[in-house]
Order: C-alpha cells, then structure tokens, then sequence
C-alpha cells in the first residue's frame, strides 16, 4: 500500500488519521494520504504567512527556485505519472503528458516579468503603477487534472512573490502529495505547503483570517461557498468552474471532416474535463450522418485501465461520479433517447461505455447538467437562431464552439455565444498565451498570460511629485 507523506514549513509531519485513496480502474484502495486537520491548517497558513516577507523580496531567488521545482518534477516524472494514472484513471501516457505540461507552466512562471507601467512622467510628476503580491494563497483543486491545475497556481503565485498553500482533492491527492514530497528541500520554510484532506479541510483553509487569496478550480456550487466565505473579510478570488458546452455545427460542415475533433472535444479525459464538449447542436440535414461518424469511433475507442498500453479513455474518477453519469443516462433512456453508441458501464472499476445520445429535450439533465463523464448528447435544430439561443439557455458559460466550412462565417455566429472561450472549428485548444476563465456560473477572473499573473497580484500606485 502506497502511503504519502505529509510535510509542513519543509519539515516532515505526523497525522492521527489516513483517508483510502482508490484506483478507479479497479474500485480497490491503492493508496493512503494524511487526512490533515485545523492545527495543519493553522501550521502551514502561519508558516506561509511568517515566510512571505522574505519570499516576496526577491525574484530573482524566486525564479531559480522555481526552476529547480521544474527540473525535480521532470526528474521524478513517471512516478508521479504513476500516482496519477492510478488515483486519477487517465491512460499513462496522458498522466505523463500532464507532469510535463506542469513543468513547462513551471518554467513558463519562472521566466515571467512582473509588469510595470509609468501612467505619467512629467514636470507634474511620476506616476507608476506597480504589482504586489497578496500574502498567503490559498489553491484548492479538482480531481480530473489534479498535477497541471495545480502546479499552474502554485507557480503563478509564487513567482508574483506570494506564499502557498495547496489543496487537492480527497480523490487525489498522491500525485500531489508526491510532489511536494521531491521539491520540499528547494523552498525556504513556509513558501509551499500541501495539506490533503476532505472537503471540509477546503473550508477551513478558506476561513483562515491570514489568508489574502483563494485560488479555486471546482464545481459551480463549491465556488459559490468558497465565494460566500471569501467575502466576510475580502478575500480575493479566482473561480474556474464548471461549464456545460455547447458546439453548435452548421449544415456546411462535413460529419466525416470534423468528426474525430469532435469527439476528442467531448471525450478527452472521458469527458471529465471542464471545458469538453458537453452539447452538440447540429443542423437536421446533418444530424444522422454525424450521429454514426461518432458512434463509429466511439464503438472502437479502448476504455480500461489507464496502465494498460491501448488504453484510450480511462475510468470515471470516483464512484459518486460515476453513479451520478450512470443515472443521467439511465433518466435520459427513460425519457426516450436514443443510445446511438454504448449506454452501459463495463464490468471493470469506474469504466463506462463512451456513450453518444440522440432523440432527447433540450430540459433533460443529461442537457441542462453538466455531466462529466463519457456521455454526449447531441441535439438537431433546424433555425440556426434558434440553435443560438438553446446554446446559450444555461447559467453556464465556460467554452463553446462552431464547426463549418466556412470559417469567416463561423466566427460572426461564435461572437454570439455566451462563453469565456469560443472556438471556431476546433475545441479544448487551450494557449498559454490567452486568458482562461468562466462567464456566467462558470467563474471569475482569469487564468494564463498577463491575466493569470493580474490574479495572483493587487495593484498598488506609486505617485511621485513633480518639479
Ligand atoms: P468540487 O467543487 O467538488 O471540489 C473541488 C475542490 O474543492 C476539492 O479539492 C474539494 O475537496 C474542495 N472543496 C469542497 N468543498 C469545499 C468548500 N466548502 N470549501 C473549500 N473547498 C472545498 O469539484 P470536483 O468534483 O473536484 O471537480 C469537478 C468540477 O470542477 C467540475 O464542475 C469541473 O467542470 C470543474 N473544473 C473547472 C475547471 C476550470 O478551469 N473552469 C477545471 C477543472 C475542473
């Protein structure tokens, strides 16, 4: 049995109690992780926040031990692939692909400048607006990219002079744990803490009086806690949370062209992703060929256990989520809808069929919910308006997306969609270079580039008197 360590303010740390951590491709505990409680959450806030003036002094220390951070974590990847591909369900290459992208993030963070403007430099003076870091941050995160979406808010924040500390999910917390387990020796005392533990250790560490930002990626309606304590003291927030996507496919686009894009979109990571492709619209004239191009692939697509080398969608994550997608295809089968391909689990761990829905209302939940699994349904419409206004009837707005063959003509009606991302022939592309984040129910603030680094600092204005 894999059991984690638990270090805090760099020193190694005893807890009374473990929590089972399971391997959804078999349903079978695989692992144990400290189950953390209020005196390691009062440890490791004021050892970040005794930390902090030093740490927000000097970036270029910042910078070099970021590096080390990324060049430890590309050292010891494929056991941290390992642990993700065993807690997480992700195929190992996939799991691998994850640790490497946290690297890159990692470097990516180290060598970024924080920015400064001179507003006014004139006989009337100098005005200059200047970036700070907050204090102590607090990330918490999900279970279906637990090592990327972490390690992108660790080394966000800490290179804007911040201090940590991290919490990830009760799913999966040993990728994580393992982590700060290889990196402890490079952070001075406080920088970076790991805390694993329930849910109820994410509300403790949002309460904490010394915390100054929460940086949470979750479901829509945690986010709406984390932001109903944060705003007792004004703690600052980031909200990535959960969509619903629609993709909205006019009747120029060619089933056969896009629909391996489309299918990727919807299933990558077996849907568990928050801006997959959750919604299809397609134009009737279309509908029926473009239902058996994605019933095609999705019958061929080898589901199992992420260990197993053509492995290409793994389990559902945890059981509750797995009767949760279980029972929105059992009510949509109920009410009528087509299964064009799978609608069963398998007989193995948390593995469900990749299931393509048709012949469904707008008003099932498998539709108006965010399901987060291997499900997809796909509606038709016959007014392109119409397809508009059921794309955008949800209180989510993550990512959506408009497949045809001409792209110009694309682009005028992805303007007219309620997201934080629209994609034009494509979907789930994510850049370094944009900002990521939620309209509506799906978030605020954002993440990446100049905007990811506006989130993790305040703005403070240096006004300086003229001659
Ligand atoms: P969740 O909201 O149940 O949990 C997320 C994290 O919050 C976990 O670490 C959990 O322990 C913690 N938590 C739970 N209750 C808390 C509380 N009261 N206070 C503080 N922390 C608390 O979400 P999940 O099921 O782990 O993840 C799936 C959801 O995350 C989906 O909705 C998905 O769309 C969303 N997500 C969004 C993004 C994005 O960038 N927008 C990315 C990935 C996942």
């Amino acid at each position: 049995m894999e059991k984690a360590k638990l270090f805090i303010n760099g020193e190694p740390n005893s807890v009374a109690n473990t929590f089972a951590v399971v391997n959804p491709a078999s349903a079978e505990i695989f692992a144990e992780a400290p189950a953390c409680d209020e005196s390691h959450v009062n440890r490791a806030i004021e050892g970040a926040a005794a930390a902090f003036y030093a740490w927000r002094k000097d970036i270029t220390q910042r910078r070099n031990v970021l590096n080390k951070m990324a060049e430890l974590i590309r050292d010891n990847s494929e056991v941290i692939a390992l642990l993700l591909t065993q807690e997480q369900g992700k195929p190992l290459k996939q799991a691998r692909s994850e640790v490497m992208t946290s690297v890159m993030q990692i470097q990516w963070a180290a060598s970024t400048e924080i920015p400064q403007e001179v507003l006014q430099d004139n006989h009337q003076g100098l005005i200059k607006l200047i970036r700070k870091p907050y204090g102590v941050v607090v990330a918490i995160v999900p279970w279906n990219y637990p090592v990327s979406i972490a390690m992108g808010k660790v080394a966000t924040a800490l290179i804007a002079g911040n201090t940590v500390v991290l919490k990830p999910s009760p799913y999966t917390p040993m990728a994580t744990l393992k982590i700060a387990e290889v990196t402890r020796g490079i952070f001075p005392a406080g920088v970076f803490n790991t805390l694993s533990g329930s849910d109820s250790l994410g509300a403790q560490l949002t309460q904490h009086a010394l915390v100054r930002k929460i940086d949470f990626t979750g479901s829509v309606n945690t986010g709406k806690k984390v932001a109903a304590v944060a705003a007792s003291d004004l703690k600052r927030v980031t909200l990535e949370l959960g969509g619903n996507d629609p993709a909205i496919i006019l009747p120029d686009a060619n089933p056969k062209k896009i629909a391996k894009a489309l299918f990727w979109g919807a299933f990558s990571n077996s849907g568990q992703v928050c801006v997959a492709i959750k919604r299809v619209y397609v134009h009737e004239s279309i509908h029926e060929s473009l239902l058996q191009e994605l019933a095609a692939l999705a019958n061929v697509t080898p589901v199992g256990n992420g260990l197993d080398d053509n492995t290409r969608l793994g389990p559902i994550n945890n059981r509750a989520q797995f009767e949760r997608v279980s029972s929105l295809v059992s009510a949509a089968k109920q009410q009528g809808a087509r299964v064009v391909a799978g609608g069963s689990a398998l007989n193995q761990g948390y593995c469900f069929q990749p299931t393509i829905l048709s012949d469904l209302r707008d008003d099932e939940a498998v539709v108006t919910q965010e399901q987060f699994g291997p499900v997809l349904p796909v509606l038709s419409y016959c007014d392109l308006d119409d397809a508009i206004n059921r794309a955008n009837a949800s209180h989510f707005g993550l990512g959506s997306s408009v497949w045809s063959d001409n792209a110009e003509q694309a682009t005028v009606i992805a303007e007219q969609l309620e997201a934080g991302t629209t994609w034009v022939n494509q979907h789930l592309v994510l850049s370094p270079i944009a900002p990521f984040g939620g309209s509506k129910c799906s978030g605020l603030g954002a993440i990446n580039g100049k905007w990811g680094l506006e989130g993790a600092t305040q703005m403070q204005v240096i006004n300086v008197a003229g001659d």
